[in-house]
């Protein structure tokens, strides 16, 4: 009975002090009551203890200390990511700790329960939660290895910076990632690309290492696999990984025609020195710093130049916008909807900009709630332009969210899976950008948008929510290998980038090595966040956009629907957003779209006007889609053509003049060993008869006459020719060593361009290889 009597001592605030080592509030007098009666039925049989309403004591029990225990973390995170310090790090691990023993302690403490005699759903869907206790589970020493690694991986990332050579240290927001957004010249997009994987991934490639090994031991220790397997499980889905793959496959016509056309679109611009129309696309020259995003690169990809969108940012900076602004433009559209507004609270304590004090601070966009109730903030190094008003956007999302479920317990406060918490603040944003909104807002001033220019808007949200369809797939595809152990340590560069070139058509501007650590350059993987929300909630949002819009009454194009000010719509997210994780998701999902599964088809609609106008110009343009040729922009391949011997050929070219040269230095090889053994046998006889030739002259001189000496003398040598030419022998024998010589250098020389052209393409990382096949 040693777990029973930790448990009922533990119902006293004293206990809980020798516990946790910490100060909590105090169960109150009716948990109290109850406890005390555990006390009482300590000795008696266990299921009478664990029965329903000891569940219900214990849980009660738990809401009261996890909300005081978490709060308490997230002070101290917040604390230190908004100030990075020594002294705020130790203090963040330490709470952080403290949270891992409470996690562990009640934990360990649901598992006694027969949740399988419950009535109650709430309770027996709360205590499963409760199981999984995370990296809670890891022994004393190592969680506090574990998060010292974690503590460490998202410093690196937040504070490197890349220095110019005789200037400042940028940092990634904003300087670099202006830098890849703006910048056309590829030369210095490389120096950014390059320097910020130099600064980060590089770093943290031995201490990711010890991440996998450490994560992968949680992970068993709570049942799972690995911590793939444990991060999957927030999707309650047996078919979880099959449902996604046939998600994807579902939206690569438009992701393909898209990659298509912005090849074309970088080709015109860059030409065919660094984009090869068959081939991948470098991943240094889509906009962004990890190419997931390409609006950036809209300029050069306009399908009607002619008819340029307004640009907005411009409007922003002209009317004077500041970031409260932005929040504030946020907030209005939630609460247009009778939705909740912000406390007060989340006006002073949020953090919008960048400090100027001096303080290094994690810059990369976030949502906090403090399990307090009254306490919500964003984290977020604020720029005045129309990506950053969207970006706040759906920050807000996450924030209406944590709002609406704020009375739930602390078990159910988070969404019906993570892609719902990120899809509320994104179907927002699919309003945001609409025409009819931003026009209402004053952010436009062009009264109507023509065919042409609703194109021209389609392809705006398709360079950011389609060109994002594969990276958000592929981000956790890589962690789930390389926690099941398929991808091993010594390949994580290598087989990173062949899941980039598979499911993105990118491919490095540079050769890359194991000495880099690419994945490592963004954020998601040293901050140990999982990614695959961000694929599901692309396909959600459109879900969720395509009911909210027909609860607002709209009627139309989807993409011309705006739910600003809609109490409908509002009413219909709220409901949704109340529940919080308390029932399954796709139960949840039922309620806002009559249907059970995730579904492409809304996204699929939303675009339609894309692709119809996408495939009419691939087709005009005879785009190949996909990219059937491996090369990538490496010094070997400047143009869509290859340079042989100093000749600018096709591929195809190349191919056959390598063979062309392979079968002609054979050719010599053996004309040099026929040579060879001729020039052999024609020496060895040459010098028989030189020598037969003395001794005939040295007897002849004392029994032939002179006559018939010279005859016998010239005789054989009258027989010898070279190339059809008649000679003496030692001439003959001298020029075929001249010829055997070339040969043998001839011979050299194929063999030594052979070898280069091996090499060269031996040097390509297996990716980029052609053994790897094509794949479309
Ligand atoms: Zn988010």
């Amino acid at each position: 009975m040693e777990l029973d009597r930790d448990w009922a001592t533990a119902s006293s605030s004293a206990a809980v002090l020798l516990v946790m080592g910490t100060r909590w509030t105090c169960p109150g007098p009716s948990l109290f009551v109850l406890f005390c009666c555990a006390m009482a039925q300590g000795d008696q049989d266990s299921d009478q203890l664990y029965n329903e309403t000891m569940a219900k004591a214990f849980l009660q029990f738990y809401e009261r200390t996890a909300q005081v225990v978490w709060n308490r973390f997230m002070e101290a995170a917040w604390n230190y990511v908004t100030n990075i310090t020594k002294k705020n790090q130790e203090e963040m691990l330490y709470k952080d700790v403290e949270k891992s023993q409470h996690t562990l302690y009640f934990g360990t403490r649901a598992r006694l329960f027969k949740i399988a005699n419950f009535q109650d759903p709430d309770v027996k869907r709360m205590l499963s939660k409760l199981l999984n206790v995370d990296k809670a589970a890891l022994p004393k020493e190592e969680l506090r290895e574990y998060n010292q690694i974690l503590a460490y991986m998202e410093t690196t990332y937040s504070m490197a910076q890349v220095c110019l050579n005789e200037g400042p240290c940028l940092p990634l927001e904003p300087d670099l990632e202006e830098v890849m957004a703006t910048s056309r010249d590829q030369k210095e997009l490389l120096w950014a690309w390059q320097g910020w994987r130099d600064a980060v991934g590089r770093q943290l490639r031995m201490t990711f290492e010890r991440y996998v090994q450490l994560s992968n031991k949680a992970a068993k220790l709570n049942g799972y696999q690995d911590m793939g397997a444990l991060w999957r499980s927030k999707y309650e889905s047996d078919s979880l990984q099959e449902d996604l793959e046939q998600l994807f496959q579902e939206l690569q016509p438009l992701y393909l025609n898209l990659h298509a056309y912005v090849r074309r679109a970088l080709y015109r611009f860059y030409g065919p020195e660094l984009i090869d129309l068959r081939g991948p696309i470098p991943a240094h020259v889509l906009g962004n710093m990890w190419a997931q995003s390409w609006v950036n690169i809209l300029d050069l990809a306009l399908p009607f130049p002619e008819k340029p969108p307004e640009d907005i940012t411009k409007i922003m900076q002209g009317q004077h916008w500041k970031p409260e602004k932005m929040f504030q433009e946020a907030e209005k559209f939630f609460t247009s909807m009778g939705m909740l507004s912000t406390p007060p609270e989340f006006w002073t304590n949020s953090m919008m900009e960048r400090p100027t004090d001096g303080r290094e601070v994690e810059c990369h966009a976030s949502a906090w709630d403090f399990y307090n109730g009254q306490d919500f903030r964003i984290k977020k190094c604020t720029e005045v332009t129309i990506e950053d008003l969207l970006s706040i956007f759906h920050q807000m999302g996450h924030i209406q969210y944590f709002l609406q479920y704020k009375n739930l317990s602390v078990i159910f406060r988070a969404g019906a899976n993570p892609a719902f918490e990120e899809a509320v603040g994104s179907v927002v944003t699919l309003s945001a950008s609409s025409h009819k909104y931003l026009l209402n807002r004053g952010l436009l001033s062009q009264q109507h948008q023509d065919k042409e220019e609703e194109v021209n808007f389609l392809m705006s949200v398709a360079l950011e929510k389609i060109a994002f369809i594969p990276f958000a797939y592929l981000m956790d595809l890589f962690r789930w290998k390389v926690f099941d152990g398929t991808i091993e340590k010594d390949m994580y560069n290598q087989e990173w980038w062949n899941l980039r070139l598979k499911y993105q058509g990118l491919c490095p501007p540079i050769p890359r090595s194991e000495e880099d650590f690419d994945p490592g350059a963004k954020f998601h993987i040293p901050a140990s966040l999982p990614y695959i929300r961000y694929f599901l909630s692309l396909v959600l949002q459109f879900q969720f956009h395509e009911a909210l819009c027909k609860a607002s009454g709209h009627m139309g194009p989807l993409h011309h629907c705006d739910i600003y000010n809609s109490k409908e719509a509002g009413k219909l997210l709220e409901d949704v957003l109340k529940l919080g994780s308390s029932k399954p998701w796709p139960e949840v999902l039922e309620k806002m779209t009559g249907e059970t599964k995730v579904s492409t088809k809304a996204l699929m609609t939303y675009f339609k006007p894309l692709l119809n106008w996408l495939v009419t110009e691939n087709v005009r343009q005879g785009e190949i889609l996909g990219w059937p040729d491996f090369s990538c922009s490496f010094e070997e391949r400047e143009t869509g053509r290859t340079a042989f011997l100093g000749m600018e050929l096709n591929p195809d070219q190349v191919r056959s003049g390598q063979w062309t040269l392979l079968v002609l230095s054979f050719v010599m090889l053996l004309a040099v060993l026929l040579l060879g053994r001729r020039l052999y046998t024609l020496e060895k006889t040459s010098l028989t008869q030189d020598t037969s030739t003395q001794d005939t002259r040295s007897q002849g001189t004392q029994s032939q006459s002179p006559r018939s000496q010279d005859a016998n003398a010239i005789e054989p040598a009258s027989k010898t020719y070279f190339l059809g030419i008649a000679m003496e022998p030692h001439q003959v024998v001298k020029r075929q060593w001249m010829l055997l010589g070339l040969c043998l250098f001839l011979m050299l020389c194929s063999i030594g361009l052979i070898i280069r052209i091996f090499t060269q393409h031996n040097r390509k990382p297996l990716w980029m290889r052609d053994e790897w096949g094509s794949w479309d």
